[in-house]
């Protein structure tokens, strides 16, 4: 079949098998990119129009308890900078007026186990009195089912929890014990059976990743319909991260899709989620939680942010970006 065909089709019926996302991902030809974005921007503009959703994210502990390869928060890495906010620092930041403005904030850790789920309840508790309607959105990692349940009943309404890669050997490589992919794969089921609206992304870029394993990735995304997805960018092909992020749009035209750095050719791909730093850790934004928010979110980067995405025919929206508008 021919590839343009195969592109028509994602687009029609937002499946494809995962020897057909192989096929696409090895004929990455100018052509085949451009119809893809193409497709994907018409899907975006049927579903949220020319509407870019920004997230504010506060970098909530650079400490990690595991030590995870790739990762520049993992516990044996000498170049991360570590600190802890006290819930009383995270509420300070949220009180910021122009912070108030956003309606999706995302707190963010690695594994520390000091956040225990009663202390994340009651920082959320207060949280949703200071934002309300805004998407508090937790991405603090693997925690038990009644943790969850906890803080999804305490006001939490989105997770993020990457499972980084779906091939079980290359997850074992890139995560020693006692991390495990059963777990993480079993944590994002259960997010999304409690009901969080639940997002997940891969690693692109990984050494040695093979176009059949990236086609697993979308297949995972297809079966499992996240309501968010973020890409971990891991080397400078953005090409081939556009081109993912083309296909992912085709397959969940509802999604919100982070755009990786914020970059407006991920925009144009079919993206849709812009991140900003509520904090001034950026560098070592952990790999399970999520793209690095590479923005500092102040007025005036808000409004460059603002003339980049018109200067592409988009406009920032701080709504939180819900299937329903
Ligand atoms: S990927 Fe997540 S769990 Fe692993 S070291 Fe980084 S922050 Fe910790």
């Amino acid at each position: 079949m021919a590839v343009q065909e195969l592109i028509g089709r994602l687009a029609r019926d937002h499946w494809l098998t995962e020897k057909e996302y192989e096929m696409l991902l090895t004929c990455r030809f100018p052509e085949v990119s451009r119809q893809l974005r193409i497709l994907a921007d018409r899907e975006r503009r049927r579903f949220c129009g020319t509407r870019v959703f920004l997230r504010g994210v506060v970098e909530v502990s650079s400490i990690c308890e595991n030590d995870c390869l790739l990762c520049p928060r993992r516990k044996s890495s000498d170049h991360c900078e570590r600190y802890r906010l006290r819930p009383r620092e995270i509420l300070d930041l949220c009180d910021e007026s122009w912070v108030q403005e956003l309606d999706t904030v995302v707190l963010r850790t690695g594994y520390d186990t000091f956040y225990t789920d009663r202390m994340l309840c009651a920082l959320l508790d207060k949280l949703r009195l200071r934002l309300p309607g805004c998407a508090l959105t937790l991405a603090t990692g693997e925690r038990r089912r009644t943790g969850y349940e906890a803080l999804y009943n305490s006001g939490a309404d989105r997770y993020l929890l990457l499972e980084e890669t779906t091939d079980r050997e290359r997850y074992e490589q890139l995560h020693p014990a006692p991390m495990s992919w059963n777990r993480r794969l079993h944590c994002l089921s259960v997010l999304k059976d409690i009901g969080y609206q639940t997002g997940c992304g891969f690693l692109v870029g990984v050494p040695g990743q093979t176009a059949a394993e990236l086609a697993r990735e979308l297949k995972f995304l297809e079966d499992f319909q996240p309501h968010s997805v973020d890409l971990v960018q891991m080397n400078t092909d953005e090409a081939l991260t556009d081109d993912l992020i083309s296909m992912i749009r085709l397959m969940l035209p509802e999604a919100l899709i982070t755009a990786p750095e914020n970059r407006a050719g991920a925009v144009l791909a079919g993206a849709n989620v812009l991140s900003l730093s509520l904090t001034q850790e950026q560098e070592s934004a952990p790999r399970c939680g999520g793209c690095r928010a590479v923005t500092p979110a102040t007025p005036q980067s808000i409004a460059r942010l603002a003339r980049e995405m018109s200067d592409i025919g988009f406009e920032i929206d701080r709504g939180p970006g819900d299937r329903n508008g």
